[in-house]
């Protein structure tokens, strides 16, 4: 199968790696020195233009937002081929996946949204879970690319379901973060050994992938790596914010979580990692984790 892959960023570099090795894939990236290296090491073909992925019989797409991708959508709309289906694997907006779909359907393009969870670490091991939003013939299409790149691929509903799903479970996780962050800090500020704090919480009814995993890990090694940037995390709990506006839904939580990200955010710089928010928490209390 011939795929083209746009967008070879932390997620993406490792995910058109996978695919190359059992079909015929072209790359493109903003930054054509990166194309030119994943060609080098993993014998991936470079487009020459941006309009060149056009002859593909499979687009992917992995870019930060919705708004980068329809850029990419208006520059490839002209080019591109009937029968061919368009895979999104951004966390992007489902109100424009639709709008997408609607103008790639236009010219006989298939398309899914195809965003993924699991980390840099997921798409390196190509253990992703993908959750796809699209026809059931789409679907089983797409599953059949994507099972290179994750181990568990979910049918969500039509277009549009997979971005809703996805901003949707990472507003639940940096809700997690922000809530076990205050109540590990305050347990320390209380005289409790964090260590202690951290095995009472994973023995119990508080445990979470923040308490098991996100947390300790940066504790345990005083590290805070860039792994997700807190951008793109702010990013989907915003959408999922203004998903929860269009229903008139009542979703105080979710409201109070999207601005606390947003203020962290402008607390710190724009390469900050999403764990770093619990040095905000920190701040907000005259504490740290050490
Ligand atoms: P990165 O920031 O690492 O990469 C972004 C990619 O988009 C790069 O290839 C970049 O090109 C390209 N790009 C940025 N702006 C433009 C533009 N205007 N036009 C064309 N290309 C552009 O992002 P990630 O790979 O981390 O994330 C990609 C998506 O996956 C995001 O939606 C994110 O929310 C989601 N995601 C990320 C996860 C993670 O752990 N990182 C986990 C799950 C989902 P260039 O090289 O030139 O900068």
């Amino acid at each position: 199968m011939k795929i083209a892959f746009i967008g070879l960023g932390a997620m993406g570099y490792p995910m058109a790696r996978h695919l190359a090795k059992e079909h015929d894939v072209t790359v493109w990236n903003r930054t054509r020195e990166k194309a030119e290296r994943h060609g080098r090491e993993h014998g991936t073909m470079v487009a020459a233009e941006l309009a060149d992925t056009a002859a593909a019989e499979v687009i992917i797409t992995m870019l930060p937002t919705s708004k980068e991708v329809d850029e990419v959508v208006d520059q490839l709309l002209p080019h591109v081929r009937p029968g061919t289906l368009w895979i999104e694997a951004t966390s992007g907006d489902p109100n424009v996946s639709r709008e997408t779909a609607k103008r790639l359907e236009a010219k006989g393009v298939a398309f899914v949204d195809a965003p993924v969870t699991g980390a840099i670490v997921g798409a390196e091991n190509a253990t992703l879970t993908i959750m796809i939003g699209g026809t059931p013939e789409a679907f089983e299409r797409a599953k059949q690319i994507l099972r290179l790149n994750g181990k568990t691929l979910i049918h969500v509903g039509p277009v549009g379901a997979g971005h809703a799903i996805k901003v949707l479970t990472n507003s639940i996780m940096g809700a997690t973060v922000w809530i076990t962050s205050e109540c590990l800090l305050l347990a320390k500020q209380l005289g409790i050994d964090m260590k202690t704090a951290l095995e009472v919480t994973n023995a119990g009814s508080g445990r979470s992938n923040a308490s098991e995993n996100l947390l300790p890990m940066r504790l345990r090694d005083g590290k805070w790596p860039l792994v997700f940037k807190l951008a793109h995390h702010d990013k989907d709990i915003r959408i999922a914010a203004s998903l929860s506006h269009q229903q008139h839904a009542s979703t105080p939580m979710l409201a109070l979580t999207q601005q606390l990200f947003s203020a962290a955010l402008h607390q710190l710089d724009e390469g900050a990692d999403y764990i770093e928010v619990a040095k905000i928490v920190a701040r907000m209390n005259g504490t740290s984790w050490d």
